[in-house]
């Protein structure tokens, strides 16, 4: 299995290039096709790059072939939905075999409650006089997507529900609002073993957002590092130099590697590709680990 060469790695490490390791297509609820990622990823000068879809793997081929042909280093992934002490948390696998029975199932369990759970926010915006939603939004994402609320915000823009994206999440399908739905998730423990059997790297993804005391985040760690959790993205595009350095910190000091995403979902957005995704010094990048191994 092909690795990232010293030279790429270094060049990251330096800033002459960039990693980004959280990224989103239309195989879920981003809005860029899988195979027109790469070219875009390029542009901004991201040389290694790797596609999380949410609890699919259904992007990786297209999005593999097109950093073949754009030169670009490509790792698979995927970001799994899981629920700790009540609170969604989410978990990047990188690298993980594909064919893996264990991550398949995970993510084909993963997906019925997916569906499941858009039908339903679906047919809470129907009552809320939204004709069609769920139809809608799943024609907007092209058919075949793995629905998040971020699908139904495209679909809610569209019918002119509110003017800004986060009005739309915030009036419709934030937590107590009419088209929200309970989620009903694997358990942390579950989402960092299926990555792990799968011979892959699990990262806890955007720790920032999930607005815990320090206390609470350790609590989390501690479960994730025990669950197989080998890595934290202390690098996020949208993130104070303090926050940053507190993570990073909190990565060395528990021994877990440090992965870099921005999360990215459409390209104008504030979660841009490649943004503000240098690594600090003083982390081992998740790319040096022994197991991050590269499609292309
Ligand atoms: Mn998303
Ligand atoms: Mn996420
Ligand atoms: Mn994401």
């Amino acid at each position: 299995m092909k690795k990232v060469s010293g030279e790429l790695a270094a060049l990251i490490e330096s800033g002459g290039a960039k990693a980004d390791l959280h990224t989103h297509s239309r195989a879920s609820d981003g809005s860029m096709a899988p195979d027109e990622l790469a070219g875009y990823a390029k542009s901004r000068n991201v040389l290694l790059l790797a596609l999380t879809d949410h609890d699919t793997l259904a992007g990786l081929d297209g999005a593999a072939e097109a950093c073949r042909r754009e030169g670009v280093s490509f790792a698979a992934g995927i970001e799994l939905s899981a629920l700790w002490r009540g609170r969604e948390i989410h978990v990047v696998g990188l690298c993980a075999d594909r064919d893996s029975p264990v991550l398949r199932e995970a993510a084909r369990a993963q997906l019925a409650r997916r569906k499941a759970r858009a039908e339903a926010i679906g047919a809470r915006l129907e009552k809320a006089g939204f004709a069609g939603a769920y139809l809608r939004t799943l024609e907007l994402a092209g058919g075949e997507a793995a629905l998040t609320r971020g699908s139904f915000v495209r679909f809610l823009l569209a019918a002119g529900a509110r003017d800004t994206a986060q009005r739309c999440f915030r009036d419709f399908l934030a937590e107590g609002r009419p088209g929200y739905v309970k989620p009903d998730w694997m358990p942390l423990g579950e989402a960092a073993a299926a990555i792990r059997a799968a011979g892959g790297i699990a990262v806890l993804a955007h720790p920032g957002s999930y607005k815990l005391s320090g206390g609470r985040l350790r609590a989390l760690l501690d479960d994730f590092a025990a669950a197989g959790g080998e890595a934290l993205e202390a690098v996020c595009s949208i993130q104070s130099p303090s926050e940053r350095a507190f993570l990073a910190e909190l990565a060395r000091g528990r021994g877990l590697y440090v992965s870099c995403g921005s999360d990215f979902h459409e390209p104008g957005g504030y979660l841009e590709v490649g943004r503000n995704i240098r690594p600090p010094a003083g982390v081992r990048p998740v790319w040096t680990h022994p197991g991050f191994t590269l499609e292309v």
